[in-house]
């Protein structure tokens, strides 16, 4: 719940393994409509709750899962033509945290999910 952030947390662009522990667990996946997929959760950093869209299932497309071994390497910063079926995260909370550019939300934590491809029945 939003009562439950932490104000003290200053900006700063991070990212910790512990991070997409957490939301793992934490985290709920809706599909409202094809190929838009929404996260719902708390920020594993500064407990504000999150609804994080991503807008990405293209990615995906013919693509299985478990291609590769190495996927958890990167996810962010790398330009292939096959993506890693991983996605960047980042807090996109609307609440202050100290130093945070204007142009910007959240407190700047980011990490990567595993959003499972959409089943087919
Ligand atoms: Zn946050
Ligand atoms: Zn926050």
């Amino acid at each position: 719940m939003s009562t439950d952030h932490l104000d003290g947390i200053p900006y700063e662009e991070t990212t910790d393994d512990a991070y997409a522990v957490t939301a793992a667990h934490t985290f709920s996946v809706q599909r409202p409509s094809k190929g838009f997929t929404l996260l719902n959760g708390d920020c594993p950093r500064c407990r504000a709750t999150l609804s994080v869209p991503l807008v990405s299932d293209v990615l995906r497309q013919g693509e299985p899962p478990r291609r590769r071994r190495g996927i958890l390497r990167r996810a962010a910063g790398t330009r292939r033509s096959r993506p890693a079926p991983y996605e960047t995260v980042r807090c996109n909370c609307r609440l202050p945290h100290s130093g945070r550019p204007e142009n910007r939300r959240g407190c700047g934590a980011y990490w990567n999910v595993y959003v499972a491809p959409q089943e087919q029945p």
